[in-house]
């Protein structure tokens, strides 16, 4: 059975402009130990998404499942014993940690809401620390005392703190040096080994993405565009936008010659949705079906679910390539 259970999410949200269809029928399951990826860019939805899962937004239709149970329109009172399995950890751990507690108060508190003792909560926020990383003094100190990787430490202390069984971490590393980036990302998935939680790791940087994910989501305008097992998705993506996402990424390699995808275009305003398939605006295969028609996900022969008409059956993409080649050194 699965951990977590997404089916036909929607979240509509109010704003002076009109409302934002920020997430709009999606449908994936988390398994229990598993890492899912969700990429795309900024504004497709993904932290509206990690918040309808928290129930810190509400969604506008479908349903949430987690651990066999619906939670989608549960009460303050009745989310409760839910709120432990559930945790976040966010992008700025600055903005996440009330500068006027110390470091021992933060990671405490929700022992404390959960009505642990004084004592006892004292007891786990020493043994927090140390499975973080950090030493036992930083209980009295403040988070300005701390590097940006050592406050994401405090952030992941305290979103294991009640063994939590997934955790929503939005863009957890994004802000960090890549050698701190690093040591973030081995220690999640240290943790994830070591206590078996199920994260959903929300990133724009796909390379990332790639280091710790076992099944990656493609998002564009609140829906998926194509979802796959690690293998399967980073060996042969197929739809149009995923392959854009991944040219733009830069080699390592300085003599490589690079495959160049330009995304042409912004993302549209989520305010009304196109009729037909979601990318067709920026789509270079953009067919009259792709206005009128929208894709359904589809399993494709490479393993991975694909919403594009070009994909199944799959001869017209194998046949024609979407990528523009050039021959561009690499940065
Ligand atoms: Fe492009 Fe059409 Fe496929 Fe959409 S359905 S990604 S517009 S080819």
């Amino acid at each position: 059975m699965s951990l977590l259970s997404i089916t036909d999410l929607e979240v509509h949200l109010p704003t002076g402009a009109g409302l934002v269809h920020a997430v709009n029928g999606l449908s994936f399951d988390i398994a229990g130990g598993e890492t899912v990826g969700l990429i795309g860019e900024s504004g497709c939805g993904k932290s509206t998404l990690g918040r309808a899962l928290l129930r810190l937004s509400s969604a506008t239709g479908g349903r949430i499942e987690l651990d066999g149970q619906d939670i989608t329109h549960l009460d303050a009172k009745a989310l409760k014993p839910v709120r432990p399995k559930i945790q976040m950890i966010f992008q700025d751990n600055a903005g996440a940690l009330n500068p006027r507690h110390t470091v021992g108060q933060s990671i405490g508190q929700p022992l404390r809401l959960a009505g642990w003792s004084a004592k006892d909560a004292r007891a786990r926020v020493y043994e927090l620390l140390a499975q973080v990383g950090l030493p036992k003094d930083a209980y009295d100190r403040y988070p300005n005392a701390f590097s940006g990787g050592q406050r994401q430490r405090i952030g992941i202390a305290r979103a294991i703190a009640l063994n939590p069984k997934l955790i929503v971490c939005d863009e957890p590393v994004s802000a960090l040096d890549p050698s701190v980036r690093a040591q973030i990302i081995n220690l999640l998935k240290d943790l994830q080994q070591r206590l078996g939680i199920s994260y959903l790791f929300i990133s724009h940087d796909l390379a990332v993405v790639e280091h710790i994910a076992d099944r990656v989501i493609v998002m564009y305008l609140g829906q998926v565009m194509e979802q796959g097992p690690r293998g399967a998705f980073w060996k042969q993506p197929l739809h149009p936008y995923t392959r854009a996402l991944l040219a733009a990424v830069p080699s390592a390699d300085p003599d490589a010659v690079r495959t160049r995808t330009v995304l042409q275009g912004e993302l549209p305003s989520n305010l009304s949705l196109p009729a037909g398939c979601p990318f067709q605006a920026r789509c270079p295969l953009a067919t009259d079906l792709c206005r009128t028609e929208k894709p359904a996900l589809r399993r494709a022969v490479s393993g991975n679910d694909v919403a594009c008409h070009l994909v199944e059956p799959a001869p017209l993409l194998q046949s024609k390539s979407i990528e523009e080649t050039t021959q561009c050194p690499a940065p």
